[in-house]
């Protein structure tokens, strides 16, 4: 996971950069300021007992706010991480902090402190004040906000210091010029965790060649589970043992489409590869997950490498040109049993479609995905993720 804390008095721009952060990384975003605002709208208990506080600029309990963080942070675990604003804002919210990460088996990569002088916040927020329609962006307010922020927020500061993940960056220089300096900090922590890479596509939009090549450029494990499966059966372990005998019972049937090896064989083969990166940088998973049990798994798995950051691509081919390839692959050396004919090549669209969607899209959903356009030659395919990589090979891979 990515897990950010956005650090800075009211009015740093931390709300402004959030938006371009949660896009490009995939983060769930947390402001405790809106979820205290969403509480106060809906009349809840928490929300009555926060009103007259926001509204003078003071801090509301860290009571209030552990109760409400560790809702939101269960119910979104399954994000790249998380992205926070407006918290920690107390030494207390610091530790609460670290045990909700600690119990999500991970940890706050840096908290950024983006820097302004307190004039300028000043400035700035009577200027939002025009437009925000928040009661608490008036002078008054705002002085009250700097003060508890003076007195009971910036000591915050030592407690990330000393555990050295804090980052600062000078919050006077223009929105683009912040926005690097984090995108920078971010690829920094990036290079330090594994990536996943997941390929979403149909049969025949180009998964294992374009797999393949990023394995191979970007210094990652190509995980085809066909292929380990394949490998099992060959060198005849324990598990690829118990396939042929499916095979030889007849649970499963050589050339008939679609059909899956049980998970209770797929998942341990899985684990072990995950278990061993073998100096390699992360994972790429090419046609896995291909059922719902299958993506709950997954990201278990994933979890329990707590260094870890999941992009997922949907490689989007048109179905007809699906099948000119298929039909012509089946004609080739990487002929695969569903390619020999056109009824079998639409059987397999059609699983594809029934099957695997439905977790593309609780995936995506998630994870959040790149589209890419599948058309044209592998190489134009390939350059077109590559870009969308935005990973340096040399800088962060
Ligand atoms: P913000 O939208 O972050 O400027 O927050 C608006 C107001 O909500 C603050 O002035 C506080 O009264 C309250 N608030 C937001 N986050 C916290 C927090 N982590 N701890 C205590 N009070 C908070």
């Amino acid at each position: 996971m990515l897990n950010v804390a956005l650090f800075g008095p009211p009015g740093a721009g931390k709300g402004t950069q959030s938006e371009f952060l949660v896009k490009k990384y995939g983060l769930f975003y947390i402001s405790t300021g809106d979820l205290l605002r969403r509480e106060i709208a809906s009349d809840s208990e928490i929300g009555r007992e926060a009103k007259n506080i926001i509204a003078q600029g003071g801090l509301v309990s860290d009571e209030i706010i552990v109760q409400i963080m560790e809702k939101v942070i269960n119910e979104n675990s399954g994000y790249n991480g998380f992205l926070f604003d407006g918290f920690p804002r107390t030494y207390v919210q610091a530790y609460i902090l670290e045990g909700l990460m600690l119990k999500l088996n991970t940890s706050l990569n840096c908290l950024i402190d983006i820097d302004i002088p307190e004039e300028e916040a000043v400035s700035r927020l009577l200027h939002r004040g025009k437009t925000s329609g928040r009661s608490d962006d008036n002078e008054v307010v705002i002085r009250n906000r700097l003060d508890e922020y003076k007195e009971k927020t910036l000591p915050v500061l030592n407690f990330f210091r000393e555990r050295g993940n804090l980052v600062k960056i000078d919050g006077r220089q223009s929105i683009e010029e912040v926005q690097n300096e984090i995108r920078k900090i971010l690829q920094l922590e990036l290079s330090k965790t594994l990536i996943n890479l997941v390929l979403f596509g149909y049969p025949g939009s180009g998964r294992s060649t374009l797999g393949r090549k990023l394995a191979q450029n970007y210094n990652l494990e190509y995980i085809s589970t066909g292929d380990i499966l394949e490998k099992e059966v060959e060198i005849k372990s324990d598990i690829g043992k118990k396939i042929l005998s499916l095979y030889e019972n007849g649970q499963l049937q050589k050339d008939k489409v679609g059909q899956l090896v049980p998970d209770e064989l797929v998942v341990p083969l899985i684990e072990k590869r995950l278990a061993n990166p073998d100096g390699k940088k992360g994972f790429i998973f090419k046609g896995y997950p291909r059922t719902m049990v299958q993506s709950y798994i997954l990201d278990g798995l994933l979890k329990k490498h707590s260094s870890t950051f999941t992009k997922v691509f949907e490689i989007e081919v048109p179905t007809l040109l699906l099948i000119e390839r298929l039909k012509r692959r089946g004609k080739s050396d990487s002929s695969r049993n569903y390619d020999l004919s056109y009824e079998k090549i639409i059987q397999r669209l059609l699983e594809h479609e029934q099957k695997t969607i439905p977790v593309f899209n609780k995936y995506i959903k998630i994870h959040g995905s790149i589209k890419i356009d599948g058309t044209g030659t592998m190489d134009t395919v390939y350059n077109r993720i590559a870009q969308k990589m935005e990973f340096s090979r040399n800088n962060h891979l």
